[in-house]
């Protein structure tokens, strides 16, 4: 395995990849396909699963400490001159004092086996159990093993396979046809399985995949329209135009009595959504189905709440019904995906919303269908989106008609349209440097704006997003000599570096210095012919926040 990880770090280009992932791929057992698809894409559970391995860097360095007998003091130093814990990992085992006592070659199957007990235990008490499974693989690693190891532990392998790498190496591999793969990940958002299935079953298991009630899929994506006119070009006419809400998509599975929540990146919500269940118990009227919708949280005369009030929801443990109370929410439903025993994303999309009217009994508060106005008429169709932004909503969607469903795809079939907001110009004070193959780069950027009253710059936000492999290149050279302090991985800049910066929303936040916050600041440009005194203002985001 090391020995194709090592390949795979020596190339950038994405054929060569995926020749060196094929060659692996057939080359491995049966029985642990699905595991080294797996740990190739820096995971040891399945893109739809819950489970985290939940180590933190300090556990990570007490497992090197003890598996190698070097001092935390060391292991520390080699962690600062690197600044990536897989590189301490090879440093620190090629330098260990302490001879292994078993002899044991590591497997994958070891691997997998321990970093999965690993994330069985939570609580108290359980730091010695996880440092002591860790240091047992660090102890009959070789320096390279231990790096990968060390990445996979906490996350952050970055292997530069992204999906659309292992669809062409899983298709190589075992001769099938690559939208089948590619089909097969998206309705079971699992690499392992899938590459297990091409693998033993070829081309033919591979295309009787379905959809499975309780795994969730992954959902179509809408393009961006610049206005109503590049929108009815992408959709054709006449379209459907809707309400878009700013609320939580939701892809919720009912199967009889069963019902399941998921967000769009494949959390199960279930539990903290009890409203979503009853309804769906309730008024949706079939006996299997898996619908997508928008659950939007309302105010007590009904009006529509950001989505950032409803997001506290999701991670919600305890105290679900309270909160439930507080920030209720009603489930606005757009596409059936599934319905008894059938999938239905091969239908037009203007037959799945006639489907949706026949199955849900739409009661307000509850469930509804997503507000919905067929036309081909542009006044019209502007007349619906003036109306949906005076109500507060975020826009509008344009969806085509004939179209089917494409699970997992940006295709033009939905397109969304919202009103631009200006980007903001702000300060780059601080940032962390990366982990990986993105070590020797800054990659997360603390952004602030100016506070003219006391001359100061007050943090609003980190950007991360937006910024190309030369972009962060480029950065990381800008503010290296701006670096006035360091520690760990987390730098302070001088503040000289203005930045345009495209975001789309601000919040009020305790976070920040500012006591706001920008949602999806993502990098436009470097603004060279600005000075840091010339950003936005801390009065200016008041204003753009307004209030
Ligand atoms: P965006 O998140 O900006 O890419 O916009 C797409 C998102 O809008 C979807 O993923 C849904 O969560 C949300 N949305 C709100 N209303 C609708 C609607 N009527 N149809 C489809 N998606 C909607």
């Amino acid at each position: 395995m090391v020995d194709m990880y090592e390949k795979l770090g020596s190339t950038t280009k994405n054929l060569e990849m995926t020749d060196i992932l094929a060659g692996f791929l057939k080359k491995v057992d049966n029985n642990l396909i699905s595991d080294c698809v797996k740990l190739v894409l820096g995971r040891v559970f399945p893109l739809w699963s819950d489970q985290v391995v939940g180590v933190a860097s300090s556990l990570m360095v007490k497992s090197l400490k003890k598996s190698t007998g070097l001092s935390e003091e060391d292991i520390l130093i080699y962690w600062k001159d690197t600044g990536d814990l897989g590189l301490t990992a090879e440093k620190a085992v090629s330098k260990k004092t302490q001879k292994t006592l078993s002899s044991q070659k590591l497997s994958v199957e070891k691997v997998i086996e321990n970093i999965r007990k690993v994330s069985s235990f939570e609580g108290a008490g359980t730091v010695e159990k996880k440092t002591d499974l860790i240091a047992e693989l660090i102890a009959s690693s070789s320096p390279e093993e231990a790096k990968y190891i060390t990445r996979t532990v906490l996350g952050v392998l970055r292997m530069g396979v992204g999906a659309g790498i292992m669809r062409d190496a899983v298709a190589q591999a075992f001769e099938v046809d690559s939208d089948f793969v590619e089909r097969a990940y998206y309705l079971s958002s699992d690499f392992g399985e899938v590459g297990k299935i091409a693998c033993e079953g070829g081309e033919e298991e591979l295309k009787k995949f379905n959809i499975r009630i309780e795994r969730p899929i992954m959902v179509m994506l809408a393009q961006k329209a610049e206005d109503l006119e590049e929108g009815f070009s992408k959709v054709g006419k006449p379209a459907a135009i809707e309400l878009k809400y700013d609320g939580m998509r939701v892809q919720i599975h009912k199967n009889k009595e069963e019902i399941y929540v998921f967000t769009r990146r494949l959390e199960n919500v279930t539990k903290q959504f009890p409203e979503i269940v009853s309804a769906t118990k309730k008024y949706v009227k079939c006996e299997q189905c898996v619908l997508e919708g928008e659950a939007v949280g309302y105010g007590p005369k009904g009006e529509h709440i950001p989505f950032q009030k409803i997001s506290r929801r999701i991670k919600r443990k305890y105290g679900i019904e309270e909160m439930a109370k507080q920030i209720p929410i009603e489930t606005k439903v757009f596409d059936i995906i599934f319905l008894d025993g059938k999938e239905t994303m091969s239908l037009p999309f203007a037959k799945r919303r006639e489907l949706l009217e026949e199955i849900v009994e739409q009661k307000k508060r509850s469930i509804v269908l997503t507000e919905q106005l067929i036309t081909s008429d542009l006044e019209e169709a502007e007349k619906f989106y003036e109306k949906g932004l005076k109500q507060g909503e975020e826009g509008i969607m344009m969806k085509n008609l004939e179209a089917e469903y494409k699970p997992g795809s940006r295709v033009g079939y939905m397109v969304k349209l919202k009103p631009e907001i200006d980007p903001v110009d702000l300060v780059i004070v601080g940032s962390e440097w990366g982990e990986g193959k993105r070590a020797n780069w800054l990659s997360s950027f603390l952004l602030a704006c100016y506070d003219k009253v006391n001359d100061k710059f007050l943090t609003i936000g980190k950007m991360a997003t937006g910024l190309t492999d030369k972009q962060f290149e480029e950065i990381t050279e800008r503010l290296k000599p701006l670096i006035i302090s360091e520690k760990g991985r987390k730098v302070t800049v001088k503040p000289e570096t203005v930045v345009e910066i495209g975001y789309q929303e601000i919040q009020k936040s305790p976070t920040y210095e500012s006591k706001f916050a920008l949602r999806f600041p993502r990098l436009i440009r470097i603004r060279d012919d600005k000075k840091p005194e010339e950003a936005d203002s801390l009065e200016k985001i008041k204003e753009i926040h307004g209030g």
